[in-house]
């Protein structure tokens, strides 16, 4: 949300609640720093669509470019933003200015920009510690060896300099991985609005096939892109994956122009980002609205593993779980379809501890989403960092360091997405050749299960075949 200098944010005890759990968490005599992000150039004088920094927005809501936050571990908190410049809001855009930050974002204080070397180096002085991001913002470093250098220039004056650099991320990464009721919403929303890109799609699809229409993968992006904005989202989550037939087994491919066939699956993993948070879809359809025989086998596979995945994921399990739940499901599907040969790679067990299932699905099952579609947050439980332990690999013999997995936790939000990829070699079926499905979808954690909240769009074989009908 941009900042309006008329009024104030109704969210500013949100962001002001997350800055004093900050604050908190500081050592005593301590400041937080926190840049927003670069406007970055695209080419020449074109810039690329700005973004702001994940970590400078979950604690301001503000989203003008060249600002910085300064929590203080007494909890004031100060801001330093573009001043108020008549000529480059005619070409740029309206700025909310230093003078109207306090009352409209609810910080302490506020700086002009150009400010930032001056203020900050004298905030540091008599400080303990100073915490910011580290390795997110190029040459912060550098700016705050500088901050230092002049802090320390003024010990013989009788100033502390602070002898400790400490990396903020360890806070915050832990902070943002809970959602709060209001990101929740936000999220719900988002999922909402992608799903109905999804279904756009679909039907666009059926219907450009069945017409005799020739169909582009961009022409399915187009219609997810309509979506979004029509909807008020700001940007896509991510590139945009619209994979017709065999590019389905390329797992980062991207939204093209290959021709989308009569016959061929088409797997969509597309979500649309709205006030700051992502949505993360995926869905795979029959580009003409009915399955063939083999790709309703693996679709029904994938997602029969996928509902174990879910199955599994509630708080108190740990993160591994849902993906360990798919693995079995997969492992034992392509057993019984021959894409794995019992003889060769023998019983589920076996496939599992030795990973021959890998040949068909090499991914994780999912990962945690927020602000960042792959957002923060460690997968290791904190609680339990001692207790890790060493095996050997059943396969490679390598040792492997096992640190236990996060225990889920309701509010976590996380994307489960099993998948299968059928990449043609010797001794596989050929009817499953090409095939590649992946389903995703962004679930809540919640004590007794997980909410999905991205199932507007169906995902039962039967249920898009009737949606896709023309
Ligand atoms: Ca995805």
């Amino acid at each position: 949300m941009n900042g309006d200098s008329d009024m104030s944010n109704p969210n500013n005890e949100i962001y002001a609640k997350r800055r004093a759990a900050v604050a908190q968490q500081l050592g005593a005599d301590s400041i937080a720093i926190i840049p927003t992000a670069p406007e970055r150039q695209r080419n020449r004088d074109s810039d690329f669509l700005y973004r702001h920094d994940s970590y400078f927005y979950y604690l301001t809501g503000f989203s003008e470019p060249n600002s910085t936050l300064v929590i203080q571990s007494n909890g004031s908190s100060t801001l330093f933003c573009p001043p108020k410049d008549q000529e480059r809001e005619i070409w740029d855009g309206i700025r909310l200015g230093p003078d109207a930050a306090p009352s409209s974002l609810g910080v302490d204080q506020a700086f002009s920009s150009d400010q930032v070397d001056a203020v900050i180096a004298k905030m540091t002085e008599n400080c303990k510690s100073i915490y910011y991001p580290f390795g997110i913002h190029a040459g912060l470093d550098v700016q705050v060896g500088q901050w230092l250098t002049k802090a320390r220039n003024r010990v013989r004056y009788g100033a502390l300099c602070p002898a400790n650099l400490r990396d903020l991320c360890a806070i915050l990464d832990e902070m943002r991985l809970i959602k709060d009721a209001h990101e929740q919403d936000i999220m719900r929303a988002a999922a909402k609005i992608s799903a109905g890109a999804h279904i756009r799609a679909m039907k666009r699809s059926a219907s450009m096939l069945a017409q005799g229409q020739e169909v582009r993968e961009y022409h399915l992006d187009a219609e997810l892109l309509h979506e979004f904005r029509q909807h008020g989202s700001q940007y896509t989550a991510y590139g945009s994956i619209v994979a017709a037939g065999a590019h389905a087994c390329i797992l980062h491919y991207r939204a093209d122009k290959a021709k989308v066939n009569n016959g061929e699956l088409v797997l969509i993993d597309a979500g649309c980002e709205l006030d700051g948070y992502a949505s993360d879809i995926t869905r795979t359809f029959p580009a003409n609205g009915k399955f063939t025989g083999p790709q309703r086998a693996l679709y029904d596979l994938v997602l029969a593993s996928q509902q174990a995945s879910i199955a599994a994921t509630r708080a108190g399990a740990r993160f591994t779980d849902p993906h360990d739940a798919a693995v079995k499901v997969l492992a034992q599907g392509m057993l019984d379809l021959g894409l794995l040969d019992a003889n060769k790679v023998g019983n589920l067990q076996d496939v599992i501890e030795k990973r021959a299932y890998f040949q068909f699905y090499m991914h994780r099952t999912g990962h945690w989403l927020g602000m960042d579609v792959h957002d923060c947050g460690d997968y290791i439980e904190p609680s339990e960092l001692g207790s890790s332990h060493t095996r050997h690999d059943a396969l490679t013999g390598d040792v492997i360091i096992n640190r236990p997995a996060r225990i889920l936790r309701a509010g976590m939000v996380l994307t489960i997405e099993p998948g299968i990829y059928v990449r043609p070699a010797a001794g596989v079926p050929e009817q499953f050749h090409n095939i590649g499905i992946r389903i995703e979808d962004d679930a809540i954690v919640t004590e007794i299960g997980c909410e999905l909240i991205t199932r507007d769009v169906p995902v039962h074989a039967d249920e898009i075949e009737a949606l896709m009908r023309w």
